[in-house]
């Protein structure tokens, strides 16, 4: 799509350590809107602008366009609010990456490993944007840091429902983020850890061995180390999983947003020698509807199937036989503990493997493909550990004829045939 041309953009002329945030109308009939440098230096979330590009961001967007020195820039079309905001925590996460960056000297000095970061508060504190300018600032001094993408529900990585890992190579691309090339992802299967948290903290647990794995065998994976990115939930059980993931991963730093009795608690519970730091909020961070947070969700399953933007996928849609393959639900229904059998504990119902029996209702509900050998498939409880290579949606069943009609980002036939439901379910208007 050509950018709309002869358009008379607005323009903010920023003083230095200022932003600019601006937010584009959501809906589908939303106009896009244009942001263009005209001089001087800015970045987005740690990416840094290039002058004389136009850079368009889509219906939903919130963003913000800071400046250490200073600049000049054009918006295009109608944002539905623009404004420049003198009071930001930029300075603060700046320090904050420095202070990791010391870090990694240390460890580079010392043969040790790099700083384990796990970033922590409530829903709407800018969690994934902290996430995101701490991992640019980190990759534009060279290092080579390891996003860990906990937040089942706002995914920055994979699509809903999972748990996941990326290793990152170069600063997130202003309009479209990190490149997500070769992320480990595990399938979790709802969008709040609260319906399954043994598996969540499993999950979490895996995760951890397998980047401490990657670390002895990569130095500067080691030294580059991860930030980790959790979720919004803080309180009860989502509070115990901060706590089991930074022990699993046996975190470092923990960066609390704004919100002093989690970091009171945190300093409480964690060990002396993990640093607990109470970071703001920005004022620009945007709440979000739960209607704004299901789009969001939605497009991020749309984009794993039909792309982005300037680059589209083309999905295939063919028939699965029911013979040919095996559908699983982790965790049973919660029993009472008096009626659990014998030597079962909750545990087990919750990370236990549930046949599931293709009927009507699995229409539209998004099973991921285990990358688990189908010869290896006696192995059941390996399933539960094994990360995923894909995704598909169910679009049509037929009981008739024992038949699935999915859509696959891949043509037939099915790399692996052990798939995983998720709660999640994904109608294709396309
Ligand atoms: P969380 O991870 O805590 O849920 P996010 O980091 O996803 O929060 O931030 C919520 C929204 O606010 C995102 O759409 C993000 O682009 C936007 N945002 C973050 N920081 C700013 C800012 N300084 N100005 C404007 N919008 C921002």
């Amino acid at each position: 799509e050509a950018p709309p041309t002869g358009k008379v953009g607005t323009r903010f002329d920023l003083e230095k350590e200022t932003e600019l945030r601006f937010e584009v109308e959501a809906g589908e009939a939303a106009e896009q809107v244009e942001l263009e440098l005209i001089s001087g230096m800015a970045e987005v979330f740690g990416s840094e602008l290039n002058r004389n590009k136009k850079y368009t961001f889509g219906p939903g967007s919130k963003i913000a366009v800071f400046t250490w020195q200073g600049c000049s820039v054009n918006l295009f079309g109608k944002p539905e609010v623009a404004y420049v905001s003198k009071d930001t925590p930029m300075l603060l996460y700046l320090n904050t990456h420095a202070a990791l960056e010391q870090m990694r000297k240390q460890a580079e000095r010392e043969n040790e490993r790099g700083p384990r970061v796990m970033v922590v508060g409530p829903t709407d504190v800018g969690k994934s944007t902290v996430c995101r300018v701490l991992l640019n600032y980190a990759v534009r001094v060279g290092r080579r840091p390891t996003l860990v993408e906990l937040d089942v529900g706002q995914n920055g990585v994979s699509v809903p429902g999972t748990l996941s890992a990326l290793c990152i190579e170069r600063p997130a691309d202003v309009e479209e983020g990190f490149s997500v090339q070769a992320p480990l992802v595990y399938h979790f299967g709802s969008t709040t850890p609260g319906t399954n948290i043994k598996l969540y903290n499993k999950l979490t647990s895996c995760l951890a061995e397998v980047f401490s794995r990657r670390c002895e065998v990569n130095r500067k994976a080691s030294v580059g180390g991860c930030i980790i990115n959790t979720c919004g939930w803080v309180k009860g059980s989502g509070y115990q999983a901060l706590v089991h993931c930074a022990s699993t991963f046996q975190v470092d730093v923990v960066l609390v947003l704004d919100q002093e009795r989690l970091y009171n608690e945190l300093k409480r519970d964690l060990p002396h020698f993990v640093r607990v730091v109470l970071l703001p909020k920005s004022g620009g961070v945007a709440e979000r509807s739960k209607k704004c947070r299901r789009d969001a969700r939605e497009e991020k399953i749309r984009e794993y199937f039909y792309g982005f933007r300037g680059l589209s996928f083309y999905p295939f849609s063919f028939e699965v036989r029911f013979s040919d393959i095996r559908i699983y639900k982790i965790g049973a229904p919660s029993i009472p503990d008096s009626c659990l059998p014998l030597g079962m504990s909750q545990d087990d119902t919750q990370l236990k493997l549930v046949p599931v029996t293709p009927g009507r209702d699995l229409t539209y509900h998004v099973l991921s493909v285990s990358s688990i050998e189908d010869g290896e498939e006696g192995a059941r409880k390996g399933i539960v550990e094994a990360p995923v290579c894909g995704f598909i949606v169910v679009t049509f069943v037929d009981t008739q004829t024992q038949m699935m009609k999915v859509l696959s980002p891949a043509p037939r036939p099915l790399p692996r045939h052990t798939l995983l439901i998720m709660d999640i379910r994904f109608m294709d208007m396309k």
